[in-house]
C-alpha cells in the first residue's frame, strides 16, 4: 500500500465509532486508543505533524489485524492494510524478531522438507487450471485431502500476512510477487484458509477481474453430503467457528452446507464469530491479551456444548485447541476440509 492510499483511507473515516463494538482488543482493554477510530485519529494526527511516531506505534502494535472493524465500517476504510503497513513502517522487524519468526516457521519448514517427496503420490488433477492455494501449515503437514485430488496445487508461497504483521515488508513483497505470477496463470484459485484468502485479496497489484478468480472452499463443498456409516460424529453436536477474516457470504454457504448433513446436529451459535485470539503470531507477541480473548471464546464454546468444533484457518484451529485445553473442556477442533475428508462419503 502506497502512502497516498493510506492517506485517502485515513481521510475516508467519518469517526462514527461503528467499529468499536466488534473490536476484540477494545472489548478487553476498554481503551479507544486501540480501536480503529482511535488509530485512524492518531494516524491523522501524525500526518498533520501533531503526534510523533512513538505516540502511535505502541498502539498500532496491539492491533490484531483481525479486520472486524472493516466489517462494520460504512466508509469502507481499509483499516487492516493501513494498520499493518503503518505498523511495519513504524516498527520494522529487527534481527531478533526475524530470528523469532524464523524459529517459529522452522517446524513448518522442516515438516515441509520431510514431506516434499510425497508430492509424487498425488492423484492426477482432473481440473488442472484451477489452482489450490495450499497454506503453509497444510503444506507442511502435507495432507492430501479432496481439494488436492480435484485441483492443481502449484507452489504458492506464504500469503505474506505473517511477514507483514511482523514488520518484514521485504519478504511480504517477495511472497506477493511469486503468488501474483501464479494467480495470473490460473483460471481460478481456491482457498481453504480464510486469512490466506483475505491477505491475497488485499494485493493491490491484482485488478478486479483477477480478484474475481479468488474463491473459497465454500464454493467447492460436496453437493449431497452424506455422513460415513461409521462416523464418530453421528448424532453429535457440531459448531463452526467463523475466522475473523472470513466474509459473511462464505460463512452463510458453510452454515447451509453443515445444516444439510443428515446425522449430525449442526448448532448455529451466536458466538461463532467471536475472535479466537490467536491472530497468526499475535499470541507470541501479546500473550496476556491473547489469552484473555482465547478464554472468552472458550467460555462461549462451552455454552454451546459441542462435541466438535470446525473452522477454516490453521491459526484459529491452534487458538481454539489452546482454548479448549486451558478451559479444561477438551472438545476436538478440526479443519472443515479434514472433516469432509474423514467423515463424509465424497
Ligand atoms: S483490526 Fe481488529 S484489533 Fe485492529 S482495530 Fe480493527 S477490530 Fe480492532
Ligand atoms: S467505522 Fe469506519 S468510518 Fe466509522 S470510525 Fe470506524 S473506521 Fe472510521
Amino acid at each position: 500500500m502506497q502512502e497516498d492510499d493510506i492517506k485517502k483511507n485515513i481521510e475516508k473515516c467519518s469517526r462514527c465509532a461503528l467499529c468499536l463494538q466488534n473490536c476484540p482488543i477494545y472489548q478487553i482493554k476498554k481503551d479507544e486508543n486501540n480501536t480503529a477510530r482511535g488509530l485512524v485519529c492518531k494516524l491523522s494526527g501524525y500526518e498533520k505533524k501533531v503526534l510523533s511516531k512513538k505516540e502511535i506505534s505502541k498502539d498500532l502494535k496491539v492491533c490484531l489485524n483481525c479486520s472486524k472493524c472493516e466489517e462494520n465500517c460504512p466508509s469502507k476504510v481499509n483499516t487492516t492494510m493501513v494498520f499493518a503497513y503503518k505498523n511495519a513502517k513504524f516498527n520494522p522487524s529487527k534481527i531478533s524478531q526475524r530470528i523469532f519468526l524464523l524459529v517459529k516457521l522452522l517446524p513448518i519448514k522442516i515438516l515441509y522438507l520431510f514431506n516434499i517427496f510425497k508430492k509424487n503420490q498425488r492423484e492426477k488433477s482432473i481440473n488442472s487450471n484451477v489452482a489450490y492455494f495450499k497454506g503453509c501449515i497444510a503444506k507442511a503437514q502435507h495432507k492430501n485431502t479432496y481439494l488436492d485430488k480435484i485441483f492443481y496445487t502449484p507452489d504458492f508461497l506464504c500469503c505474506g500476512l505473517p511477514y507483514l504483521t511482523a514488520g518484514d515488508i521485504k519478504n511480504y513483497e517477495k511472497a506477493k510477487k511469486r503468488n501474483i505470477d501464479l494467480i495470473k496463470k490460473s483460471s481460478k484459485v481456491v482457498f481453504d484458509c480464510a486469512s490466506c484468502k483475505k491477505a491475497v485479496m488485499e494485493y493491490i497489484e491484482l485488478d478486479e477481474n483477477e480478484k474475481s478468480k479468488l474463491l473459497f472452499i465454500s464454493d467447492f463443498l460436496p453437493k449431497k453430503p452424506e455422513l460415513k456409516e461409521n462416523s464418530k460424529y453421528k448424532n453429535k453436536t457440531i459448531i463452526f467457528h467463523k475466522p475473523c477474516h472470513m466474509n459473511k457470504n462464505d460463512f452463510k454457504k458453510i452454515e447451509a452446507f453443515l445444516s444439510s448433513i443428515d446425522g449430525i446436529n449442526y448448532k448455529k451459535s451466536d458466538s461463532s464469530d467471536l475472535c479466537c485470539g490467536f491472530g497468526g503470531s499475535y499470541f507470541l507477541y501479546h500473550p496476556i491479551i491473547a489469552t484473555k480473548i482465547v478464554l472468552k471464546k472458550a467460555a462461549s464454546i462451552k455454552k454451546s456444548k459441542p462435541d466438535l468444533i470446525l473452522t477454516t484457518c490453521p491459526s484459529c484451529t491452534i487458538g481454539l485447541r489452546f482454548g479448549q485445553i486451558i478451559s479444561f473442556n477438551f472438545k476436538k477442533t478440526l479443519e472443515l476440509r479434514d472433516f469432509i475428508d474423514k467423515e463424509l462419503i465424497i
